[in-house]
């Protein structure tokens, strides 16, 4: 076999964004352009191994880990084109989410609705679905107007809404095991303004009104403190005022504070784990106590800090049990003997088509609990885990693709329809399983091994 144009690097230890699993890959590529990446697609087929493609590592989850190949995206980012008057504007799919921002702006456009942060890779974003938060917003890759992937034959293949619509439903959420997305175009608005406020309320009040709460702005989400049992409601609408910048934070406050503190505060209660609510309640009053309002460019209103490194475990259930879920969530806490040290994150999803969205045919409440690791240090969680794993699982729930859950192929099967479509597809664009890896073989896959927790 002839050796690659472009040179990997051996043995390079890869860790995603939580950085609690690490893997050694064999061979790490960086391709730099279509030519190459087809190129080394085609030479690992040949010699028949496998690989996996990587953005920019921020699943929180061994999702696009690997101990044998790795293609990473980094060097394919660059923007193809952008049509102010239709809208559209195609770029590579290593392109970081905040440079598209960025292109964006020079032509006074936007994508509808963003997530919480802008440091993933087009193609990572797109892999598994990420999502915003607003009941009338589906998911990013619903912003999607066509792709083109490599297919582990190192062929290009494009789809759209209109050309080879069933492959384009698969690929809008493929966990990088169709082939490697190179072009995306996406559809985007003119460039919009956010007004976004912050109320603490009581959990109860959101309850007891939750259709017009989760209804009460274009965008909503909901910080639930659970010690406290108030909630921090986040709403944000589009506005016409004239543009102002946001508010600068007091770096003292947010920063130091807001965030060296509370880890170590959240460090020191790692043995005395009593002094949580104390804790909770603190860093509620210093950051969250006065109503707030920002107005700014929409990308920068979505995003917020989120330099605290935690593991996540996210499910979206359908909209109608949400109320339900959350008052099982808090009787099961109201019990528990094991600490729970961050808010839980609730946001909403419209319903999409796109084969394996956990919001496919049906609008969705996600809900989220986090684990922080203070200084990379690991705080017991399993418990905590499981216990709302099977609150999830009770309504029907679907678990963020990558976040960690233990769903096995016979699980996934009764809550996704297209699941089989979706495997029958991937056997026939790579039959010799070139894009898989211990992820997707765990998870994915029929296996005849009984329930398998991946905690
Ligand atoms: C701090 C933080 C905040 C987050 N906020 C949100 C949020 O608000 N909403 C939400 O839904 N999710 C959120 N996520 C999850 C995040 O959006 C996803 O993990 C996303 O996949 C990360 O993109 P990435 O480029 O880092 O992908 P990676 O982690 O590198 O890869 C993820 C998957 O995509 C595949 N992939 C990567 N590039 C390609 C490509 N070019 N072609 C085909 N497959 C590819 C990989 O093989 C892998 O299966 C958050 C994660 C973090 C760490």
């Amino acid at each position: 076999m002839r050796a690659p144009t472009v040179k990997p690097v051996r043995r390079r230890t890869f860790a995603p964004w939580y950085d609690r699993i690490k893997c050694r890959p064999e061979l790490f590529f960086e391709p730099a352009t279509e030519e190459q990446l087809i190129e080394i697609v085609r030479l690992i087929r040949q010699k028949g191994r496998t690989c996996r493609v990587v953005g920019a590592g921020h699943s929180l989850s061994d999702l696009p880990c690997t101990d044998d190949y790795m293609i990473g995206t980094d060097r394919l980012d660059r923007l193809i084109a952008v049509d102010e008057k239709t809208r559209r504007v195609r770029v590579q799919g290593g392109m970081r989410l905040s440079v598209l921002h960025r292109h964006l702006e020079k032509h006074r456009l936007a994508l509808s609705c963003v997530g919480s942060i802008s440091d993933q890779s087009v193609g990572g974003l797109i892999a598994t679905a990420t999502h915003s938060t607003g009941v009338n917003y589906a998911s990013m890759s619903t912003l999607v107007t066509e792709l083109t992937m490599v297919t582990a034959d190192g062929e290009l293949l494009t789809c759209s809404r209109t050309k080879l619509p069933r492959l384009f439903r698969a690929a809008l959420c493929s966990l990088g095991c169709l082939g490697i997305i190179v072009r995306v175009e996406f559809e985007c608005e003119r460039a919009f303004d956010l007004r976004a406020t912050e109320e603490l309320l009581p959990m109860d009040s959101v309850l007891e009104q939750w259709d017009s709460t989760i209804r009460s702005a274009e965008h909503v989400r909901l910080w639930w403190f659970p010690h406290s049992d108030r909630t921090l409601v986040w709403r944000a609408s589009r506005t016409d005022k004239a543009m102002r910048r946001a508010p600068a934070r007091s770096w003292f406050r947010t920063r130091l504070l807001g965030y060296h503190l509370y880890q170590g505060a959240i460090y020191a209660s790692r043995a005395l784990p009593a002094l949580l609510p104390a804790i909770e309640r603190w860093h509620v009053a210093l950051l969250h106590e006065k109503p707030t309002t920002m107005v700014g460019p929409s990308h920068r209103v979505f995003n917020y800090d989120c330099s605290m490194r935690v593991w996540a475990s996210e499910w979206a259930i359908p909209l109608e049990h949400a109320c339900d879920a959350l008052r099982q969530i808090r009787a099961m806490l109201r019990q528990c003997a094991f600490p729970v040290y961050f808010p839980i994150e609730v946001r909403f999803a419209a319903k999409d088509d796109i084969w394996l969205s956990p919001a496919q045919g049906r609008a969705v409440c996600y809900i989220n609990i986090s684990i922080p690791r203070p200084y990379r240090k690991e705080l017991p969680y399993q418990q905590y885990w499981r216990e709302f794993e099977a609150i999830m699982r009770q309504f029907n729930g679907r678990p963020h693709w990558a976040k960690t859950h233990s769903l096995v192929y016979e699980d996934l099967v009764k809550v996704y329809p297209h699941l089989d479509d979706f495997l029958e597809l991937r056997a026939q664009l790579d039959p010799a399983g070139v894009f898989l890896n211990a992820h997707i073989r765990r998870h994915l896959l029929p296996s005849t091994r009984k329930h398998h927790a991946d905690l």
